[in-house]
């Protein structure tokens, strides 16, 4: 769907026309568009995304990631974030390690504010 001209290999054809349908049929493959019918072996989708300042307003931003500290906690109070959308490396167990430490920042986060109601 972009619009510069690739730099590819021969044998890779950019085919132009918007996606209409995935579907399987008597064990074939197919991509629709308005076009043609194309079969394939697998397919991946692209899917639309909202940048993070936009998903939650007064989020700051720091090179297009999230900005976060050491307990995950961002400059929203109570507000936790981890995985990519804090920044680079882009894996799995960096993910899971960061999520791991933002849900126990929240639960003391919410432990504190326990507290100060009593
Ligand atoms: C093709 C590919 C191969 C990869 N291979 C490896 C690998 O071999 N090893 C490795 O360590 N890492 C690999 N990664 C990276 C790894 O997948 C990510 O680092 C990891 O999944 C990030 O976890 P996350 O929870 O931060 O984000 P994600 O797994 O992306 O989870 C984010 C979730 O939020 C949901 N979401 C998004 N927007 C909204 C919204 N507005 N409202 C509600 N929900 C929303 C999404 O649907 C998604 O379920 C690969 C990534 C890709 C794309």
């Amino acid at each position: 769907m972009y619009k510069e001209r690739e730099s590819l290999p021969e044998n890779v054809r950019v085919i132009r026309e918007k996606p209409l349908e995935i579907r399987q049929e008597n064990g074939l493959r197919q991509v629709v568009t308005a076009e043609n019918t194309y079969g394939f072996d697998g397919v991946f989708i692209l899917r639309d995304s909202i940048s993070p300042g936009q998903l939650v307003p007064g989020l700051e931003i720091e090179n297009n990631h999230v900005r976060v500290d050491r307990t995950m906690a961002t400059n929203l109070p109570g507000c936790f974030a981890c995985g990519d959308v804090v920044g680079l490396p882009y894996q799995y167990i960096k993910s899971a390690g960061e999520g791991n430490v933002a849900a126990l920042s929240a639960a003391a986060y919410l432990d504190t504010k326990k507290r100060e109601q009593q």
